[in-house]
């Protein structure tokens, strides 16, 4: 079904925020005028590693979010890290949070990403690392975030082993962005992020994501 969107100016807003507008525009306008993006409590309160990180501390760091998330059951088997290579600062802390949230763009490394954001506007080189190789989604927002190097621990086939459907196009947008200078680094402390992709799998997690 196709829904015309029909242009809006301030008379619209005024009468929306009076509530005195179709159902269809009130849809898509107010219910979603301002989402707040929380990390969950136990992942603020994680210790960051002192700058300058190693990417070793950065990607344990991704893994121990990845494993939190799981063992409290507050979203998907996935954690991620922003550094910024300036300074070596963690600038963004991301989960998986689709579940719990409902919001189906809310991967660890779109979250890390948003967390990151002040740093990313300021500018700069910044390396993503992950608990997992991105899916599709998260290599294209890496692709517009600039990312100069991304370090990730599972692989696709790993998360597609539990039953998570990843996307085709990766090798297409990763050689893209490999052109451009992008480096990636695949399967470092593998075993540890398939584990915990393991644990979830096992404790009965849900294998969200595109419906067949
Ligand atoms: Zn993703």
């Amino acid at each position: 079904m196709s829904r015309r969107l029909r242009r809006v100016g301030p008379a619209f807003y005024r009468a929306a925020a009076r509530g005195n507008v179709g159902a269809t525009n009130r849809e898509w306008s107010f219910r979603m005028h301002a989402v707040e993006i929380r990390l969950p409590d136990w992942l603020a309160a994680m210790t960051l590693p002192g700058a300058p990180a190693s990417d070793e501390a950065c990607l344990r760091l991704a893994l121990a979010a990845a494993r939190g998330n799981v063992e409290r059951k507050s979203g998907g088997p996935f954690g991620a890290v922003v550094r910024a290579e300036a300074t070596g600062e963690v600038v963004g802390v991301g989960v998986n949070l689709a579940q719990p949230t409902g919001n189906p763009v809310l991967h660890a490394e779109t979250v890390a990403i948003t967390m990151a954001s002040a740093a990313l506007k300021a500018g700069g080189a910044f390396t993503l690392f992950t608990s997992c190789e991105p899916c599709i989604m998260c290599l294209g927002a890496s692709h517009w975030a600039g990312f100069r190097r991304i370090v990730s621990a599972a692989t696709k086939a790993d998360a597609e082993a539990i039953g998570f459907s990843e996307g085709s196009g990766t090798a297409e947008l990763r050689s893209e962005m490999a052109a451009r200078g992008v480096a990636f680094e695949d399967g470092f402390l593998r075993e540890e992020g398939a584990a915990v992709l393991q644990l979830y799998a096992s404790g009965g997690g849900v294998i969200y994501g595109p419906r067949d």
